[in-house]
């Protein structure tokens, strides 16, 4: 194939708040994960005394190190000290910016008990750089060329500044794209029917809302008018939300927590998670432990009075819509299509308002507001790559699957094979293992839907494979393989490994298995427990990551061999705070995830430099 030596080619949204990186591969667009298993990854990036933490790390610590937590880089990128928007930034952030040398800004940080200067190219390099692992780790291989977005109402100078922190990444950069370029590219609106369409990209971000106004004309794409507000998005929304709850807190309690960082800081965590949780769901609580002085709190919202605190809000976004049509002397009746880009731009209200001003016009929303930059991106850069196939040529023409498939697995968690939204015809497959010691059979369920559990999900069929070679658990290898062709004809089949031993059905026409209306019933059913089962999963990982550790630990200090080495009081120490971390698990009823990352910080705090000591004395 066509150049393939620069495969494989990623696409990267380095937003404001938050980024995303998506690759071409097995034939569809994948929105790569995270180590935190998000789809996607704060654009931030903070200095301790021990170490740089990027993305998810960097966030979470914010308000224990608020003067070396830098975000907003992009805010920076390619502009003079001396801009009156840098100006005005500065007095917003908790860190230090000063004046370089020919008028660059230059943030200021103590790293490792050091002062040191970056240049937001450098910030913005590390978090390009997360961004490139986080691929790379999803692709099993090194990474080098990418299509970087960058808003399109970046100048020369933001544009080179852009291209100058993939350089620093290591990266190649192919090309640096507009973000509303790029979401149209997603949609494959550069390929629809012949002549001028005309495109509107609406992106209501975490701290900016950008409006775009395309031309597209055979293949070319043509900025007309843009309009935007650099302090208007999700970031605005939760902290009327945090407001509010500040207030109702005071109301209650007669306490005021502003004072107090790391409150202020979980009741905002809070609110965001509410805030997501409301575009898919009517209600929802917003509940933190021990709040202020061990008050817990605990508020019942919903989606109306959500959207009733942040109508102004919302309303100032949908005005620089009809700002950017008037600029572009356009009238909405001439729109073809109306784009959601952006996080925000999820909240249902907020596409209601956009809907009536074009008059009911169905607004296109199927690729997650939050990715369909990367995804345009990601599309962008395999078509460079030379990945010059049908498929990624007429992306949205595609036949794809409409539901996720794949199998059972341990008691009824849905281990997906074939993501949806894959084209066909797509063959796929994955290894799988036994679950107890010399279990010579296993039975093979299929499912199609999106939660995480199968039983909320719908049951295709399944079989057994049957004399395997009896061994602990864990260690046959039994790979599952499901195959679809053009038509829609699906064949399960599974073998283990080293006998060779085979089975598989074939699952008829699966598709019409489901009508359209149950399809979209499903999608939507799923967006709304996608929230749910995203904290469930997150929970369930924190806590195993607990238990490991203490159970290590335990192991640790009981073994013959370093336990020994260990002098009494450490051992009984370690032991204390093992015992108090299991009686504590053995007590737990609502626990969130970061009470039990909190627990296990607290413990390896303990224990960590007992053994420490022991290795040095090795
Ligand atoms: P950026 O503006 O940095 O490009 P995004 O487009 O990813 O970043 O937008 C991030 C914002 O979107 C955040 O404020 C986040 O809280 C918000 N957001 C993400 N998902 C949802 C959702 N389901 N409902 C409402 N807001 C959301
Ligand atoms: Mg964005």
């Amino acid at each position: 194939m066509a150049g393939e030596g620069e495969w494989p080619a990623i696409g990267i949204d380095l937003g404001t708040t938050y980024s995303c990186v998506a690759v071409w591969q097995n034939d569809r667009i994948e929105i790569i994960v995270n180590d935190q298993g998000n789809r996607t990854t704060p654009s931030h990036v903070a200095f301790t005394d021990k170490e740089r933490l990027v993305g998810d790390a960097a966030k979470n610590q914010v308000d224990k190190n608020p003067t070396n937590s830098v975000f907003d880089a992009k805010r920076l990128i390619g502009r003079r000290f001396s801009d009156s928007s840098v100006q005005n930034d500065i007095k917003l952030w908790p860190f230090k910016v000063i004046e370089g040398p020919i008028d660059k800004p230059m943030i200021v940080v103590t790293y490792k008990g050091e002062e040191k200067h970056f240049a937001a190219e450098e910030i913005s390099s590390m978090v390009l750089k997360k961004m490139r692992e986080i691929a790379e780790a999803y692709l099993g291989t090194t990474v080098k060329n990418a299509v970087v977005t960058v808003p399109a109402y970046f100048n020369d100078s933001q544009r080179k500044a852009t291209k100058d922190a993939g350089g620093i990444a290591g990266l190649n950069v192919m090309r640096i794209i507009s973000e509303p370029t790029a979401a149209a590219i997603g949609y494959g609106l550069d390929k629809v029917g012949s002549g001028k369409r005309n495109v509107l990209i609406f992106d209501l971000g975490g701290g900016t809302t950008d409006v775009s106004l395309l031309t597209i004309d055979n293949g070319t794409f043509e900025v007309k008018a843009v309009a935007g507000d650099t302090h208007l998005g999700g970031e605005d929304f939760d902290n009327k939300m945090l407001k509010h709850c500040v207030k109702i807190f005071k109301r209650h309690h007669n306490e005021n927590i502003n004072g107090n960082a790391r409150a202020v800081r979980r009741l905002r965590t809070a609110c965001e998670r509410a805030k997501r949780i409301l575009s898919s769901a009517v209600e929802t609580n917003i509940d933190v432990d021990s709040l202020y002085n061990g008050i817990d709190f605990s508020l019942s919202i919903t989606r109306a009075r959500f959207a009733e605190l942040n109508m102004d809000l919302f309303r100032k976004s949908i005005e620089l819509v009809e700002k950017c049509l008037t600029d572009a002397k356009m009238d909405k009746s001439e729109v073809h299509d109306v784009v959601l880009t952006g996080g925000s731009s999820r909240i249902p209200r907020v596409q209601e308002l956009l809907q009536d001003l074009f008059d009911g016009k169905q607004l296109n929303k199927s690729i997650n507001p939050d990715e369909a930059v990367a995804y345009g991106a990601a599309v962008q850069a395999a078509k460079m790559a030379g990945m010059g196939n049908e498929k990624i040529q007429n992306i949205v023409l595609l036949d794809v699957t409409p539901l996720s498939l794949g199998v059972k697995v341990r008691l009824d968690e849905m281990s997906v094979v074939i993501p949806r939204n894959t084209a066909i015809p797509t063959k796929m497959d994955h290894d799988y293992t036994t679950f107890f010691d010399n279990q010579t059979s296993v039975l093979v369920s299929v499912y199609e839907g999106e939660r995480a559990r199968t039983v909320d999900n719908n049951w295709l069929g399944e079989f057994e494979l049957t004399r395997i070679p009896a061994a602990p658990k864990c260690v046959p290898q039994i790979k599952v393989c499901f195959e679809i062709d053009a038509n829609g004809i699906m064949k399960v089949s599974a073998v283990e490994k080293t006998t060779g031993i085979s089975y598989g059905i074939t699952i008829t026409n699966y598709k019409a298995s489901l009508s359209t209306e149950e399809i979209h019933r499903m999608v939507l059913d799923a967006k709304k427990y996608e929230v749910e089962d995203d904290e469930h999963m997150k929970k369930a990982k924190a806590k195993e990551a607990l238990e490991n550790y203490a159970y290590k630990m335990r192991s640790t200090v009981t073994d013959k061999e370093i336990g020994d080495k260990v002098d009494a009081a450490g051992k009984e120490k370690i032991e204390a705070a093992i015992k108090h971390v299991i009686r504590w698990l053995n007590g737990i009823q609502h626990v969130e995830a970061d009470e039990f990352e909190e627990k296990l910080i607290g413990l390896e705090l303990i224990c960590n430099p007992i053994i420490a000591k022991i290795s040095r004395r090795q």
